[in-house]
């Protein structure tokens, strides 16, 4: 065994990144122990236990973990816990599962953040780059885990999903091409209810770029508008907007996609793209930009953009029945991605929303709701919030807790032409297991009505 044998990591949570950075951490010679205050799943166990890494569930033996000389936290641990504030007390550093990663290859980075469109746009470069042929792998808060993908480290490049809780914790990280898509309220209260904390932890993805390194943004939105006014950052600047074409970056203008990165340029019209909306104009352009750093011919991309298809659960089209077409959006779990996808339409809408409230400021969507919003159909444990709110706003309001009915409500008002959409503005563990779990229950209930 090597000299790291001695050095000792603990691994806090046992789920796909954890066991993957112990995986990683044992193929690297350290003395690996992982730690889990709920249940393993029983791959994961089986994992640990083919692999003759220790480990506990159920508890943290707080001796032992105290005794690391780094912690390896799961991004879904909150930094309020008893036992993370005692290490930070005790100065034991603590890193992510991609700062450890990172560490051990030497592939390429693009990494990917925004409050929302990170799975989109982390799928549409991935997709891009491996419809070109390149050398990619895919990874982050998505799919494999990164550490477990880099023990053999073979891929020339990967495209890396961030959370702002993964980025949290990560130091010496360094993207090729950081993707920044938006920030608006969420997660609030993992950065004691203060927005700037939260803003300044989506900005952490530019740490350590160079000045040729690609940071692609959405100038358009405010939070990263004022944050750039504030600092500086000598990178390569590939701003996307709506309203102002850039000489450099993107620009969305009468339906027709522009992005220029010195001297190329390249267009395609929103019309061609198989993924809808406006907020699918800025991931594209985004995924577009990135590949135009990577280097992909114009060919490359745009028959990368015209055979992608998005993860279930966004905008996803499920069923048209007497001329109404149902959505299934149940990934829209804040109000700003419901903002989006009411956007997206300009048929009159159904509305399918509610679940368990993250505290949620309904003004955002207020006037589109006015506008365009026949009937919201609540379905949720507790919908005080959206029926006090919409209530006086929208001309028909009704409350289920039961899918079936949902569907059977969203029937019996539509008329030829109107979209029934579920955009639920809320998280989904009141009434179902996740936001899958809600997705997959509408979809099954609504073709269970197809005639
Ligand atoms: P994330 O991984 O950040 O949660 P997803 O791609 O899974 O993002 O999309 C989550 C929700 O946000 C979906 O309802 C989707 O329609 C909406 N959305 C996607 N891209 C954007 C964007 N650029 N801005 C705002 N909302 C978006």
């Amino acid at each position: 065994m090597n000299s790291q044998n001695s050095f000792k990591i603990v691994i806090l949570g046992g789920g796909e990144s954890g066991v993957g950075a112990a995986l990683l951490a044992q193929a690297k010679g350290f003395d690996v122990f992982l730690s889990d205050k709920g249940a393993l799943s029983e791959e994961y166990r089986s994992i640990l236990h083919t692999h003759s890494i220790p480990f506990e569930e159920g508890q943290h033996t707080e001796e032992r973990i105290l005794a690391a000389d780094e912690i390896i936290k799961s991004p879904g641990i909150p930094d309020k816990v008893p036992l993370i504030k005692k290490l930070c007390a005790q100065g034991t550093p603590i890193i992510s599962e991609i700062e450890f990663a990172s560490r051990y290859t030497k592939a390429k980075k693009i990494a990917i953040t925004g409050s929302n469109g990170k799975t989109t746009t982390t799928l549409l470069t991935y997709h891009l780059l491996k419809s070109a042929g390149m050398n990619v792998g895919l990874a982050g808060n998505i799919g494999e885990s990164f550490a477990k993908q880099v023990i053999d480290d073979t891929f020339d490049w990967f495209v890396l999903e961030q959370s702002s809780f993964q980025l949290d914790n990560m130091y010496d990280f360094k993207a090729d091409v950081g993707v920044l898509l938006n920030i608006t309220p969420d997660h609030l209260d993992r950065y004691e209810y203060t927005f700037q904390k939260y803003v300044d932890s989506k900005f952490r993805i530019l740490q350590n770029m160079q000045p040729d390194d690609d940071f692609i943004y959405f100038v358009d939105n405010e939070a990263i508008a004022q944050e750039l006014k504030k600092k500086s950052f000598n990178v390569n600047h590939l701003p996307i907007s709506f309203l102002k074409k850039e000489m450099n970056g993107g620009f969305f203008h009468d339906g027709v996609l522009h992005l220029t990165r010195h001297p190329r340029t390249f267009d395609i019209s929103a019309d061609e793209l198989p993924i809808k909306g406006p907020h699918n104009a800025i991931n594209a352009m985004a995924a577009t930009l990135a590949a135009m750093a990577v280097g992909l011919t114009d060919e490359q991309i745009k028959t990368g953009l015209l055979t992608f298809q998005n993860a279930a659960h966004r905008l996803e089209p499920v069923e048209k029945i007497n001329g109404i077409q149902f959505i299934n959006d149940s990934k829209a779990t804040n109000v700003d991605s419901v903002f989006y996808a009411l956007n997206s339409y300009d048929t009159p809408i159904i509305w399918i929303a509610g679940g368990l409230d993250k505290g949620n400021d309904y003004t955002q969507i207020e006037s589109l709701v006015r506008q365009k919003v026949k009937a919201l159909i609540c379905l949720g444990k507790d919908n005080s919030k959206l029926l006090s709110f919409f209530t006086p706003i929208v001309p028909i309001v009704i409350e289920t807790q039961d899918v079936k009915e949902a569907v059977q409500h969203a029937l019996s008002l539509g008329q030829p032409n109107d979209v029934a959409l579920l955009s639920p503005a809320c998280a989904s563990f009141d009434l179902f297991k996740n936001y899958e779990d809600r997705g997959d229950q509408f979809k099954a209930t609504v073709r269970s009505f197809v005639p």
